[in-house]
């Protein structure tokens, strides 16, 4: 049977229902949100003389948690207006409605004889072939599936998000005995492309992965800290980003999880095991008071962390008291600070003989043993369980990867010294003669699988660019860029300078790829893997060149940032920019000329460099305003004036897009342009629309002019900005940079409606931007951003 999801449901419409609701009207699927009916009526709606009866009443908890949506932080939604999609409902009157679905999600209370009861009904209803899955932390799937129908179990099966559903890229998959395989391969299918989602196929074991090796982790640690007398603040400053986990390490992860939760997931595998192992999920009494306390975290103002006039205390799980919070110091972090890579970092610090070393071995050591314990019981192999922490808990190496950085025969040597049980799954590595569980086979990921090694399988969508640059080199590179060959007729231009800024060695290889993709290839992708697309020009080289009085020197890296630029829009090959993450100032200057945009989903673009004292000085003014006019209808009578109000506004305030789609309700992105929901897929999916446009004959675009709102465009700009500026929402200077702005998107002093060339436009931005540029306020915009990391307002 071809599986094909139009319409889901997704019943029960709390923390995950309706955030995974909202996930899936981020992609566009029609979602029935359903909970269960009030049985008592709110004074609202008593006031309003509602009875239990009433439509409005029997909806209120889906409706109440559907309008909830718009609220949250972060936004589950990509769009405002993806909230159409969502329709509430009830478990009672529209459960006939499921019929419709092709995709039910169960999200109801963690209590197998509530689920069971609901998929009794729900037995009763869907049309067979109807998928139906589990969103449950940990009840047996194999559990809730009996008692049902032959279809139903065949179409049954566990489907776990991680909370919040939009963000975070796990999805366990954990099929039932009863699953059809089909299903089973759907479902990752759809998992990946569809949803976005890292997929891991898990066993139907007590919490699964990611939970059961995660929650262990975060116990260890919490009994270590005590044994060893480490304080909570002290803990949380070596189990974060230096060692390549989440800035919220232990503690504020537990308080933002809340410790209600947690102890419900913890207590779930105490239930389920026994012996040493369960000693560990046992909770420690002070964190059973805690929850007694209601001390459950970010939910309930405190937890293991207590905000208190803007000073952070910490917890001492001793006294129950808060204090201020500690930090540990050790010779170790500043040793493991100057080497290179995680890899040997987390090697330095694991062995080291100081009081970091010591927590960071005590926790480490039971986990990776674990880990090992487990392969096989609770996942097929090693990549699963690597894949599940790093998808699902942020850590940048799985359990095995670490093994691999610190030496898995010197790490065995020293536990053994402790008088450690190795697994059995280690012991046999090692007896093979083998001192990895992966390694690389002819440029190709492989991993032990017990006995031998076998290749990591790989989603062709999923272009790794470090392991593909490895194995196929580069055209050419410099420090800020390279310029690879994708394949396929298609090259790829990677930027990898700091921060994945623009600076010179990025023109010069942008002027490069555009030669060498018109002579050689079928079209030019622009996209990289860093932590972010490009947060714009290098900062730091303008600011030296404006202080040291060098306007020549940045008159003509302004002209050659904008001469590259306009290779890329008039390039006879189709390029093709694909954007994620920050993708501000430069970034979105690089972006907006290209002949098509692949986003990814979460893509945070505009034109910020008012925040600078700056206005865009690569041409984004042009191209911005250029694609809004574009985005209007053919044949209706544009106002122009109102499109450069809408440039105007969204470049003065420099507003940031908090998605793609809404980069493209802001006309960064238009109708055309792509949006990848998995933003591992971005590189291919922006490739495959290169290939496209080529095959589909792509002529660059022709050059034309550009209607302007000239004098009295610009009278009507600087209006409004006059107008905040009295208000008081915009400073002095804001008002300064505004008109100077105002000036370059109303084309000057030209009648309204003047058709002026993109050249001429160019050069009133260049003048502009040099001008803001010498300012001593403009300067110290510039200085604040690169030493504080925000923008100053003076
Ligand atoms: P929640 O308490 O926020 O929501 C539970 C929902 O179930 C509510 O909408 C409630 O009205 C409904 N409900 C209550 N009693 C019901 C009944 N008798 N029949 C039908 N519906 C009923 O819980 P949640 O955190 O959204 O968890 C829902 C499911 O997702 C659970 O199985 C949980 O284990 C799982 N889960 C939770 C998280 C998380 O971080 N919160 C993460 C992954 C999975």
């Amino acid at each position: 049977m071809a599986y094909q999801i139009q319409k889901a449901a997704v019943l029960g419409s709390g923390v995950m229902g309706s955030g995974i609701a909202a996930h899936l009207a981020n992609i566009g699927i029609p979602v029935l949100l359903l909970d269960i009916v009030p049985r008592e009526l709110s004074k609202e709606e008593e006031a309003k003389g509602l009875s239990l009866e009433d439509k409005a009443v029997r909806n209120r908890i889906a409706t109440t948690s559907t309008q909830k949506l718009l609220k949250q932080k972060p936004a589950p939604l990509t769009a405002k207006k993806n909230l159409e999609l969502i329709t509430p409902g009830n478990l009672e009157d529209d459960l006939e409605k499921l019929k419709d679905v092709d995709w039910i999600i169960e999200v109801i209370v963690e209590n197998l004889d509530v689920k069971k009861s609901l998929y009794e009904k729900i037995d009763a209803v869907r049309k067979p072939g109807t998928i139906i899955s589990s969103n449950t932390s940990g009840i047996s799937i194999n559990a809730m599936a009996e008692g049902r129908s032959e279809d139903f179990q065949a179409h049954f099966l566990g489907t776990h998000f991680f909370n919040p559903p939009r963000y975070l890229k796990l999805l366990e998959v954990i099929p039932a005995n009863t699953t059809a395989p089909e299903v089973v391969e759907f479902m990752t299918g759809f998992g990946e492309d569809r949803l976005g989602k890292g997929v891991v196929i898990a066993k139907d074991t007590p919490n699964f992965i990611a939970n059961r090796i995660g929650t262990y982790g975060l116990l260890v640690t919490i009994r270590e800290m005590q044994n060893r007398g480490y304080s909570v603040g002290e803990v949380d400053s070596v189990t974060g980003p230096l060692i390549g986990r989440p800035k919220s390490a232990t503690f504020r992860t537990l308080d933002v999880v809340g410790l209600d939760t947690f102890m419900h997931v913890a207590k779930n595998v105490y239930d389920q095991t026994s012996g040493d192992e369960q000693k560990v999920f046992e909770a420690p009494g002070f964190m059973k008071k805690m929850v007694e306390n209601g001390w459950l975290g970010s939910k309930s103002g405190q937890g293991f962390f207590l905000k208190q006039d803007k000073e952070i205390l910490e917890l001492n799980p001793e006294t129950l008291e808060y204090q201020p919070a500690g930090k540990l110091k050790t010779p170790s972090q500043e040793m493991a600070q100057q080497q290179k890579g995680l890899s040997a970092k987390v090697k330095t610090l694991v062995y080291a003989n100081d009081r970091t070393g010591e927590l960071l071995w005590s926790i480490f050591s039971p986990v990776l043993r674990y880990s090992a314990q487990l392969t096989g019981e609770i996942a097929d192999d090693i990549v699963a369980i690597d894949n599940a922490m790093k998808w699902g808990f942020g850590w940048q190496q799985g359990p095995f990867e670490t093994w691999d950085a610190i030496g898995v025969g010197q790490s065995v040597e020293k536990m053994k010294q402790e008088g450690q049980d190795i697994p059995t799954f280690v012991q046999a590595l090692l007896d093979s003669g083998n001192e990895t569980f992966y390694k690389e086979v002819e440029g190709d990921l492989h991993f032990f699988n017990g006995s031998d090694y076998q290749p990591v399988p790989v989603n062709e969508k999923a272009i790794d660019l470090k392991r593909y640059k490895k194995k196929h080199g580069v055209i050419k590179s410099n420090a800020g860029a390279s310029l690879i060959d994708l394949g396929d007729g298609i090259a790829l231009l990677e930027f990898h300078s700091q921060s994945n800024s623009i600076g010179l060695d990025i023109i010069q290889m942008i002027n490069f790829a555009v030669d060498e993709v018109e002579k050689n290839f079928k079209g030019l992708v622009i996209g990289n893997q860093g932590k972010n697309f490009c947060v714009g020009a290098n900062l730091g080289m303008i600011l030296m060149e404006a202080q040291d009085d060098n306007i020549f020197e940045l008159d003509f890296t302004i002209k050659a940032f904008q001469n590259a630029m306009m290779k890329i829009k008039y390039c006879t090959k189709p390029v093709v920019a694909a954007p994620f993450g920050m993708s501000l100032g430069g970034g979105a200057e690089v972006a907006l000329p290209a002949a098509h945009i692949q986003a990814s989903m979460e893509t945070y673009m505009g034109l910020v460099e008012a925040g600078v004292g700056l206005i865009p000085g690569g041409g984004g003014n042009k191209e911005l305003y250029i694609k809004h006019l574009k985005g209007m209808p053919k044949g209706v009578l544009v106002d122009y004036q109102n499109v450069a109000s809408k440039v105007f506004e969204s470049i003065a305030m420099a507003k940031v897009s908090t998605s793609a789609e809404e980069a493209r309700e802001n006309n960064f992105l238009n109708f055309v342009d792509g949006i990848s929901v998995n933003s591992d897929h971005l590189i291919h999916d922006a490739k495959q629309a290169a290939l496209s446009l080529y095959e589909m004959g792509y002529q660059a675009p022709k050059r034309e002019k550009v209607p302007v709102t000239g004098e009295p465009g610009y009278a009507t700009l600087l209006l409004g900005a006059e107008g905040m500026h009295l208000s008081g929402y915009i400073s002095e200077y804001d008002l300064k940079i505004a008109k100077k702005l105002a000036f370059v998107l109303s084309g000057g002093k030209v009648p309204y409606g003047t058709l002026v060339d993109e050249q001429y436009l160019l050069d009133l931005e260049r003048e502009a931007f040099l001008s803001l540029v010498a300012q001593p306020k403009t300067q110290q915009r510039m200085q604040h951003m690169l030493v504080k990391g925000k923008p100053l307002r003076n």
